[in-house]
């Protein structure tokens, strides 16, 4: 228990990863979800049910993962470009617009290096930046150069992932099939990922953003009502979300919803004023609502830093808030009412604490095929939902109270998002969607939640995961069963 606790502790604030742990600490036997302290679930999205929570119940499916420790690599082996970084977390070729990255690393720290290396390379991923490139990236990742660029996960050339048998193997060593599955698919349900290999993508040195809050009377509802009609069809280089959120009233003590148009052009703002009017002009958008600042500069602004706040913020481990939180989404393919806009800003309203966020989709997102990764939402959204609950109180009652909220919330949207399958996005880890008890009945379980997150790549992980690891070594309570179906080694 100890070594448990000090591998988390480790994971937790060093700047190494799951790979340092493993080759350079030699502690074994691990369990696979050890790096999962209750800190670190808090970032995965997962439900906040008690029993859900980072605790007892998950940790105690999940087996022992026993690693041979290799011995350390000779200090003045040379590396080829192609080789992860066994010491530092990041190995970064300007020259040939790629990175190593481990999956300990953060976004933050991942943003930090590659600028700290070219002003005018980035990568596309999280808004937030305390995220885990390990999980993030495994689940698709999405950020603010989505409809450039698309998802983390279009942008990962290859990979090294820990195997049920303790091999640590590579893209080749994988197979593609492999590798196929954990671009999108969730890591967890195929081993443990040390590092990725990235294409950086190109930025110019200045972008523009802009973040324009409107409330109800200033026609907040009408605005966010037109935005879903522009949004997947603007200039792939300019991303726009709306954020709909409560705000203070005109009493005290009052509190009413507001939109905030947020954005990232990769471009000047006097060509971004020229899109926006051109395809928005209700928004009113002006030159001074725009800034003009270097892509790093970008990160810290949409992931709300306060004006000013220098890049190294970007190393910072530790999250903003402790507060506990519940999320879900959904994908919208037709805009929804004018009536039912009204009904979900009425509800934001009165939450008090809900945030809903709108991502534009379109773009490279529409131009990759459903069946190139594992992640299947792509051509055909206008947007996803992020619904985001969150709350700073302890106890059953709250958070019982802030859940069921949510529920109804969903329950409400149900008319105007996917269907046949309701879709949802595997990074924000929804329990309310379907789980598995992993036994005898685990493939019609996971299917539950498994067409949601996949659609129709759920039984092509099914057979991925029968192959690799048969004995459903590696598995959680939404992850991929074997099945005897594809394979007869399944269960
Ligand atoms: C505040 C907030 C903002 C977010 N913003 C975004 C966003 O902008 N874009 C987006 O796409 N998502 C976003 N997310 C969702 C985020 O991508 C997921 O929560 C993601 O799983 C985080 O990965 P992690 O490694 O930090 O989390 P963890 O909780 O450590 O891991 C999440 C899952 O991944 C597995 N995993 C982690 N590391 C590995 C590994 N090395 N090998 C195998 N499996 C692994 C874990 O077992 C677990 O199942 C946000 C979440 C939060 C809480």
């Amino acid at each position: 228990m100890l070594s448990i606790l000090v591998i988390e502790a480790i994971y937790l604030i060093s700047p190494f990863s799951v790979a340092y742990c493993f080759f350079h600490l030699g502690l074994s036997p691990v369990r696979s979800t050890d790096r999962t302290g209750p800190d670190r679930l808090i970032r995965s999205g997962l439900s906040t049910e008690p029993e859900n929570r980072f605790g007892s119940r998950f940790l105690t499916q999940n087996r022992p993962l026993i690693v041979p420790t290799p011995p350390p690599p000779p200090p003045t082996a040379a590396r080829s470009a192609a080789t992860p970084p066994t010491h530092d977390q990041y190995d970064i070729n300007i020259d040939q617009k790629t990175a190593w990255v481990q999956a300990g690393a953060t976004l933050g720290e991942l943003y930090y290096k590659i600028w700290k290396k070219s002003k005018v390379h980035a990568f596309p991923a999280g808004v937030c930046t305390t995220l885990g490139v390990g999980g993030h990236f495994s689940g698709g990742g999405y950020g603010t150069m989505l409809r450039k660029y698309g998802l983390s996960i279009d942008n990962v050339v290859d990979a090294k992932i820990v195997d049920a048998k303790g091999r640590v193997l590579d893209r080749k060593g994988m197979g593609e099939d492999v590798f196929w599955a954990i671009r999108g698919g969730g890591g967890a349900s195929f081993g443990v990922i040390l590092a990725y290999k990235i294409n950086l993508v190109p930025v110019p040195p200045l972008v523009t953003v802009f973040n324009v809050p409107k409330t109800l009377e200033e026609n907040a509802t009408d605005l966010v009502y037109r935005w879903q009609h522009i949004a997947d069809k603007l200039d792939n280089n300019l991303f726009t979300r709306a954020v709909l959120q409560p705000i203070p009233g005109k009493k005290t003590g009052e509190l009413t919803a507001g939109a905030s148009f947020i954005a990232l052009f990769l471009g000047d703002s006097n060509n971004l004023v020229s899109i926006m009017n051109e395809n928005f002009p209700e928004l009113g958008l002006k030159k001074e609502d725009c800034k003009e600042i270097t892509w790093i500069k970008s990160v810290l602004f949409l992931a709300y830093f306060p004006d000013g706040t220098p890049e190294t913020a970007l190393l910072d481990r530790n999250l903003a808030s402790p507060s506990a939180f519940k999320m879900k989404s959904d994908y919208v393919k037709t805009p929804f009412p004018k009536d039912a806009l009204q009904g979900l800003m009425d509800t934001v309203a009165k939450s008090g604490t809900i945030q809903v966020m709108f991502n534009a989709y379109g773009g490279k997102m529409k131009e990759i095929p459903e069946s190139e990764t594992a992640f299947p939402h792509r051509a055909g959204n206008i947007y996803k939902i992020q619904y985001l609950f969150n709350w700073n109180e302890a106890g059953p009652a709250v958070e019982k109270q802030n859940i069921d909220a949510m529920r109804n919330l969903y329950s409400y949207m149900t008319p105007y998002v996917s269907k046949n399958p309701r879709e949802a996005f595997l990074n924000y880890r929804d329990i309310d969607i379907g789980s598995s008890d992993n036994g005898p009945n685990a493939y019609d379980q996971a299917k539950v939640y498994g067409v949601k997150y996949f659609k129709n790549n759920f039984d092509r992980l099914v057979k991925v995961k029968t192959e690799f690891d048969p004995e459903n070594f590696f598995q959680n309570e939404q992850s991929i069963p074997p099945s005897k179906q594809f394979n007869n080694r399944g269960r």
